[in-house]
């Protein structure tokens, strides 16, 4: 490897984390693939622990899961359903507190390093509750903290303003791998992919590589 590449490897978004524990919320299976599924293998690959904590599985629990599972396997992650009784449920159906106390579970066990979830501005009220409950764990400990693209099977319009990028040209397939593992969400109602890999390509062209994902940046230690 020249120096130079050293160089570049060693100041990447993946390097940072390497080593370390990321955690990546979602309030539902899919969630994250959609929002952050090429950053997630970016990060796995570059040696990060990467557990991905999905809230609920609020329909068909069996298939929804086993489907989380392999997606989760392509990403190279780790899987959590947090409200996990076995059987659907749904986010509106605890109590905040609740939702808070199940995230600080998790923080407190792993010690991520990196937080990335939900952003404020979505279209879901389920989205936006996991994101206030990720905003609540920020007391417990230091982490760096962004939020994603809003997340959606089908497009419609919800404000987001990336103010950081993450170059995924290398995971982008991977990514889609991960989404399509979705089938009873997209595959199964006859919904096209494409959306995502296009979204992907305009984030992409905002910042001058061929795809990337978009993160608002909460909280940030600049070394
Ligand atoms: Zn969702």
């Amino acid at each position: 490897m020249s120096k130079v590449e050293e160089t570049t490897l060693a100041r990447s978004f993946p390097a940072r984390y390497a080593g370390r524990t990321v955690l990546a919320v979602g309030a539902h299976p899919d969630d994250v693939e959609l929002g952050i599924g090429g950053t997630l293998a970016r990060l796995s690959r570059a040696g990060a622990r990467v557990v991905i904590a999905v809230a609920s599985v609020p329909s068909h629990y069996g298939t929804r899961r086993k489907e989380a599972e392999a997606s989760a396997k392509i990403l190279g992650c780790e899987l959590r359903v947090l409200l996990d009784g076995g059987g659907c449920q749904r986010i509106e159906d605890v109590k905040h507190y609740q939702l808070v106390g199940m995230l600080d579970d998790v923080v407190r066990e792993l010690g991520p390093a990196a937080v990335l979830t939900h952003s404020a501005s979505e279209m879901h009220s389920d989205h936006i509750s996991v994101h206030n409950a990720c905003v609540s764990t920020q007391r417990l400990r230091y982490f760096d903290f962004f939020a994603f693209n809003p997340t959606m099977c089908r497009p419609m319009p919800v404000p987001f303003y990336p103010r950081a990028y993450v170059d995924i040209s290398e995971t982008i397939e991977v990514k889609m791998h991960a989404i399509a593992a979705h089938e009873s969400q997209f595959a199964n109602r006859g919904i096209d992919l494409a959306i995502f890999r296009d979204t992907a390509h305009l984030m992409g062209r905002l910042v001058g590589v061929q795809y990337a994902e978009g993160l608002d940046v909460g909280r940030l230690l600049l070394n």
